[in-house]
């Protein structure tokens, strides 16, 4: 189902050109166009779906089932020295396209175009604390 105003569902849809990657009958992967590092490439399942909250397991299942394909091949070619996977939910978190996508991002050692950011807490919890935490949110998955 393709969606009006989706960037992503016009270039399914050939509205907009795009530099293929990779396509079959549930996904289609192509290049960033902004090539954060060269080889950056957008995984994004065939029906609309807006980001994480909303997929259905099918959807992520196959969606998911590419990824590595598609990450070993970037790897063949670029050599990168590592690679990372990124999903981007909601404005906050910087999803600026809102049909969902996983980023696979080549890495090529420092200054190559991409870095992110993690502050360790770990001080901040006791084993209590996280016990409690996995309880909360381990009830809601259930409930
Ligand atoms: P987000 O910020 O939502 O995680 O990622 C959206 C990505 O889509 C951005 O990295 C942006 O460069 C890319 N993008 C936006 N419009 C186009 C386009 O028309 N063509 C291609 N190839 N990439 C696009
Ligand atoms: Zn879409």
């Amino acid at each position: 189902m393709s969606h009006n105003d989706c960037i992503f569902c016009k270039i399914l849809d050939g509205e907009i050109p795009s530099a293929k990657v990779y396509e079959d009958e549930f996904v289609y992967a192509f290049l960033d166009i902004s090539q954060v590092t060269k080889g950056h490439t957008l995984v994004i399942p065939k029906t609309h779906t807006k980001n994480i909250y909303e997929t259905p397991p099918e959807v992520a299942r196959e969606l998911f089932a590419r990824v590595p394909k598609i990450a070993s091949g970037i790897k063949d070619v670029y050599k990168p020295i590592g690679m990372n996977l990124l999903n981007n939910n909601e404005e906050p978190a910087d999803q600026s396209v809102f049909h969902l996508h996983i980023h696979v991002i080549p890495r090529y050692g420092d200054g190559d175009g991409y870095s992110s950011n993690w502050t360790v807490h770990t001080d901040n919890y006791s084993s209590e604390d996280l016990q409690q935490m996995a309880k909360e949110i381990k009830d809601t998955i259930e409930s």
